[in-house]
């Protein structure tokens, strides 16, 4: 029986996959799940898969957890030391799905057992990326993506000589206002940012595909996952969201993964990797959808993706200083503080701040050097916004 633990159970990803570990009984004993504020759900899973031990990161809430759990025999913990028990318990499959740099400790701790590190939480990538890979070639511990364009690239690799690969295309909606006239934008409400029109996901990641921060990220996740040159990276604006990915390769060849927009095909692939199981997931009818869309994203409109081949230019702590801004811009949008259009000004402007103040492009990267940084980051983005540095774009 294969051991798992999940981190961010309760979210989006974490609710798909408890849906495919539970489809599967016998199959793999459960060792820990991780929440946030859901203790209810989070108490219903933990006795749905008979998860050894159920954590809320936050530690006011224990005594809701314990006595959601009581009399079930599972084990309950909270706060940063939970967090901590969970992440020490020896896993074979531990699927990263935090939203934030919060997932990054956990799944750097994870790679300790040698285990099989499922990731979903782009955001560690982005920040840390040759951390998380030399800690799974330290370990002996192999990370398998999760975000659906990574795990169709990996896919679509699979037998294949990566130096035989001239480029990459991952995909990308256009969002919510993929439509919309440039100038309404600005005036653009989180309610209206939140509603995908493709994907059911959680609302930061669905707001991050309004504003392309969520593909900036994914063309750093493959840069770091696959070692691929940021000029081999293409984006493609799909708006059916079927052709998740593309791979180039010398000879002309484009091998396309195509499959409905439901992570548990991903998460399934992760999950049964290097078997492929059956999966719940529908069948597309290609002479019922007829024809697909293809377009170049508009750059006046998703200023990210430029944000993010800056920080590929750059390398070292610029990951850690994009997220970070990014994180504290959205906070930022989601609370009414800032516009939409703002939010790529305000890390803009964070990136300049900090390449002039410290430099970013430092080679010699570590844990505590990008944990300041993200600290630094959203500090200075957080002073971007009080002193009104970030006029909406024009
Ligand atoms: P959700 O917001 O739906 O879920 C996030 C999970 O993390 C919840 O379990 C939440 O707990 C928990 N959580 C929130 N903050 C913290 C924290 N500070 N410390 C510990 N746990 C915390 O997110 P998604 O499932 O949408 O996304 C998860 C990750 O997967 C993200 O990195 C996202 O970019 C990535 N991803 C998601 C996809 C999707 O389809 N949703 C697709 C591809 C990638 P609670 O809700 O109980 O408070
Ligand atoms: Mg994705």
């Amino acid at each position: 029986m294969r051991r798992v633990t999940i981190f961010g159970a309760t979210g989006s990803i974490g609710q798909n996959t408890i849906d495919l570990i539970a489809r599967r009984p016998g199959a793999f004993r459960v060792i820990a799940l991780t929440g946030g504020r859901n203790i209810a759900l989070l108490a219903e899973q933990a006795r749905q898969v008979k998860a050894a031990l159920a954590v809320t990161c936050h530690a006011e809430f224990y005594a809701d957890l314990k006595a959601a759990l009581s009399g079930s025999g599972i084990a309950v913990a909270a706060g940063p030391a939970g967090m901590a028990e969970a992440a020490a318990r020896p896993a074979d499959w531990v699927m990263s799905a935090i939203v934030g740099a919060a997932g990054l400790q956990p799944g750097l701790s994870a790679l300790e057992h040698g285990g099989t590190l499922a990731l979903a939480n782009k955001e560690s990538l982005v920040t840390a990326g040759p951390l998380l890979i030399s800690a799974a070639s330290t370990h002996g511990a192999r990370i398998l993506p999760v975000d659906s364009e990574h795990s169709a690239i990996f896919q679509a690799l699979v037998g294949e000589d990566p130096a035989t690969v001239e480029r990459v295309v991952i995909t990308a909606s256009g969002g919510a206002f993929r439509d919309w006239p440039l100038e309404a934008l600005a005036k653009a409400t989180p309610q209206q940012a939140a509603v995908h029109p493709n994907w059911a996901m959680g609302q930061r990641i669905t707001i991050d595909s309004a504003s392309m921060f969520n593909k900036a990220m994914e063309l750093i996740e493959v840069r770091e996952f696959f070692g691929i040159a940021p000029d081999r990276i293409e984006v493609l604006v799909h708006p059916e969201s079927l052709v998740h990915a593309l791979v180039g390769f010398r000879d002309g060849a484009l091998m396309a993964h195509l499959g409905p927009p439901d992570m548990r095909h991903a998460i399934g692939y992760a999950l049964n990797w290097p078997e492929r199981a059956e999966l719940p997931v529908a069948r597309l009818d290609l002479a019922r959808i007829g024809r697909l869309n293809f377009s170049a994203p508009d750059p006046a409109r998703y200023p990210a993706l430029d944000l993010a081949r800056r920080v590929m230019r750059s390398g070292g702590l610029a990951g850690a200083a994009f997220n970070a801004a990014k994180e504290h811009a959205l906070d930022a949008f989601i609370a009414g503080r800032i516009g939409f259009r703002q939010m790529a000004r305000v890390v803009e402007h964070t990136l300049d701040i900090l390449s002039d103040e410290s430099g970013l492009a430092d080679a010699a990267i570590d844990l505590d050097k990008i944990l300041a940084m993200d600290r630094l980051a959203r500090i200075r983005a957080g002073e971007a916004i009080e002193k009104q540095k970030v006029n909406d774009l024009r």
